[in-house]
């Protein structure tokens, strides 16, 4: 196996120059922690910008840096100030992450900026395309590289990638605002994995794909160019020992340890043994509803006025992208609030709110945390949020209350802690009250849950799943990989193809012979295929048959002149040689008057359906609908009818984007088999997309070759891509 190679935007790495000389120092973040696992020995490698641009590096440095960093396991891509400025400030903060954190009015499309992006993720795609081998495992990380994937597999295209998403993914009707929606998933597509926090992102995810790029999703498979992306959700989880530790040795600490921040807590805590200390850690971003939070106290303080000077809120918010202009307005606005409020409530002995605007080292973050009775988390749209779960992972007493908006990702992990709507003031009003007054015992059943969950499922085991989940994706698809036809396998076909006496052909015709249309009367042949299979008919001791679903109308016209055998609507009718049609099996159709009444209430509720008649069948189309609803109404439609035919001698057979009912007795496999019982032959072949085509695969002589088009799951031996590559093959018989 080959090495891992970690791609994000930042390096695990903090660089400090001082003296004329360059020292790098590991980063503690989340992501460090949890890829140790990933990222050891000497068979990994990783690959970020170095937080230091081309004009902050001294020229006389530049080998020292990339030393410093090789002994981290650590490469850099280089950036200019520009590039940083309009890929990271400018479309990765500036664009994506409003828009991916439901703040549209925030977003900015600029198409500056979209090109610095592309051109930054090429050349972050490059510097992993300097160093990567075919064998080896790709993981891109985040929003700020979401274009890197594709553009490896351009030129790898056998190499392993996932993809892990760190913020939210927006619902469809979020995403497709942005202009440049289709490159952000194709770019994405590259990856043979696709990670998210929770299935609500997986399934928006799925989603976009599915109405933007018109892709078919099978549960959470995606088909594209013949290779299946997987997309799957994994909760991020905390390096939870790391925590749990330190809590436990701050406990044992004597006074002469405790950090200054811990001594002035207790002196806080003796002179009000009675007053609760609420806490709550975010960056300073308006996706952390900071001021709703500190507007949602003030309105506690006034509902419940009891709890004046016996709660104090302690906000530690850390600066962050503060040369984003909505950064600065929100800074100046939480000043302002807590100003305010502080002004409003405070008394001679006390001061509603603590704010602190800084970043905290490690034992302080400790201090906080062991030393607040309520954790207060209210984001308004929070991709995971790991305070929470820190806040959970130090309480070694198990006591403590946390409060936490639904909308962060950890929600979903953390049902026992008290979930609240960050825009319902009563709601949290009242849940601050609960949490004050929670008995300790159920303080402790609930924190006895929650922290059995994290520290199972822990940082490390949560990229351990992903690499595990990324490297089965990829024996998946080398699996299926394995039934393709290739060159050699297509010359062995031939082969025995020129020396059989007596040849077989069944041929399906739509997503085999030609490409679907939204208008099925619209998919007729074309020059190049009418060239094709009048090559195929004269061909001597060779038989083809066009077998298809389609009505024998439509089949006269395009291809009776022509005296192309032809079965139709799936085996009901045959025509050799240019005669008539004839029928093939008897078969009713009395039962359409009890049918078709169903059909079209379903097309009067379903916009975009119709249905198309045959003589002996009935088939509802719904391509042009809606592709979820379209699916939602085809689930339902096969329950009403699979009621109604109980009794009958009909069947439902569902195809691409269409459900036909008809005949039990009729189907491609029954036919091909009468045809195939008529005489020797020592070569049969079938071709075919869907569903329908399934029987023939199954009914014909094992030693028939089956093809299926597209890699979806078959009964056929081998496959093939598309429509282009059935020609390509069917071309090479009569070369
Ligand atoms: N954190 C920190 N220093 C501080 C305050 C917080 O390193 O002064 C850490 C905190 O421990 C947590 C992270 O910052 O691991 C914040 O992660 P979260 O998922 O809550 O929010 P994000 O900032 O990623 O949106």
């Amino acid at each position: 196996m080959g090495k891992t190679i970690i791609i994000s935007n930042r390096l695990p790495v903090q660089l400090q120059i001082g003296n004329g000389s360059i020292t790098a120092i590991p980063s503690v973040g989340g992501l460090a922690t949890g890829m140790k696992s990933v990222h050891a020995g000497g068979d990994s490698l990783w690959i970020g910008w170095s937080g230091l641009t081309d004009e902050e590096i001294p020229e006389q440095l530049v080998s020292d840096i990339d030393k410093a960093l090789a002994k981290h396991g650590s490469s850099k891509v280089n950036l200019s100030k520009e590039e940083v400025d309009g890929f990271y400030f400018g479309f990765s903060n500036r664009t994506i992450w409003p828009l991916f954190h439901y703040f549209l009015e925030y977003s900015e499309f600029e198409l500056n900026s979209w090109n610095t992006y592309k051109a930054v993720n090429q050349k972050f795609a490059d510097a992993i395309l300097e160093k990567a081998d075919d064998d080896d495992t790709i993981w891109v990380h985040d929003y700020q590289l979401m274009l890197v994937p594709q553009m490896v597999r351009a030129k790898k295209p056998k190499i392993a990638i996932g993809f892990f998403l760190h913020i939210p993914f927006p619902s469809y009707e979020i995403f497709r605002t942005l202009p440049w929606r289709e490159e952000v998933l194709e770019g994405l597509l590259g990856a043979d994995l696709i990670g998210f926090h929770t299935y609500d992102y997986e399934r928006h995810f799925l989603s976009s794909v599915r109405r933007l790029l018109g892709l078919e999703v099978s549960f959470n498979d995606i088909e594209i160019d013949s290779r299946t992306v997987k997309v799957d959700s994994f909760p991020m989880g905390i390096d939870y020992k790391k925590f749990s530790e330190a809590a436990e040795k701050h406990e044992k600490s004597t006074s002469e340890d405790l950090t200054d921040l811990q001594q002035r807590l207790n002196s806080h805590k003796e002179s009000t043994p009675d007053a609760k200390l609420i806490l709550s850690i975010d960056r300073l971003d308006y996706t952390k509803g900071i001021a709703k939070r500190l507007n949602a106290f003030e309105y506690f303080l006034n509902k419940f006025p009891q709890y004046k000077e016996k709660v104090r809120l302690i906000i530690l918010a850390v600066p962050s992208r503060s040369n984003v202009p909505q950064y600065q307005l929100l800074k100046k606005e939480v000043d302002e609030l807590v100003g305010r409020i502080n002004g409003d409530f405070a008394t001679v002995s006390w001061t509603p709110i603590w704010y602190f605007y800084r970043s905290v080292p490690f034992e302080n973050l400790i201090d906080l945390y062991t030393s607040s009775d309520i954790a207060w988390l209210t984001p308004i749209r929070d991709g995971m949020n790991l305070v929470a779960k820190e806040y959970i992972a130090t309480r070694t007493d198990k006591t403590g209350v946390l409060i936490l908006s639904e909308m962060a990702g950890s929600a979903n992990e953390m049902n026992e802690s008290l979930l609240i709507n960050p825009n319902n003031f009563e709601q949290i009003a009242d849940t601050l009250y609960k949490a004050l007054n929670m008995p300790i015992e159920e303080q402790q059943s609930r924190n006895a849950v929650l922290q059995k969950r994290l520290e199972r499922y822990n940082v490390e085991k949560w990229a351990n799943d992903f690499m595990n989940s990324l490297q089965d994706q990829k024996a998946r698809d080398a699996a299926n990989v394995s039934r393709r036809i290739t060159e050699i396998r297509l010359n062995g076909i031939i082969d025995n193809y020129k020396k059989a006496k007596k040849r077989l052909l069944f041929l399906d015709y739509d997503g085999t012979l030609a490409g679907f249309h939204t208008d099925p009367q619209k998919a007729g042949p074309d020059e190049g295929l009418y060239k094709l299979l009048d090559a195929l008919s004269n061909e001597p001791n060779t038989s083809i048959y066009l077998i298809s679903g389609r009505d024998k109308d439509t089949f006269t016209r395009w291809f009776l002149p022509r005296k192309y055998n032809m079965i139709v609507e799936h085996g009901v009718w045959l025509s050799e040689n240019g005669e008539d049609f004839r029928m093939l099996e008897n078969v009713k159709n009395d039962w359409m008057e009890k049918i078709r009444p169903v059909l079209e209430s379903f097309v009067d509720r379903t916009p975009g359906s119709f249905i198309e008649e045959k003589n002996y069948s009935l088939a509802w189309h719904y391509r042009k609908t809606d592709p979820d609803f379209g699916n939602l109404r085809a689930t339902e439609l096969a329950t009403v009818l699979t009621s109604l035919i109980g009794t009958d001698d009909l069947s439902l057979l569902s195809g691409n984007k269409v459900m036909e009912i008809k005949s039990s007795n009729v189907n491609k496999g029954r036919a091909s088999m009468r045809i195939f019982g008529e005489d020797d032959y020592d070569f049969v072949f079938a071709i075919g997309d869907d569903w329908t085509d399934e029987f023939m695969f199954q009914e014909l002589p094992p030693e028939a070759i089956t093809v299926k088009v597209g890699s979806q799951k078959t009964q056929a031996k081998y496959y093939v891509d598309n429509v282009n590559k059935v020609r390509d093959l069917l071309s090479k018989f009569v070369e």
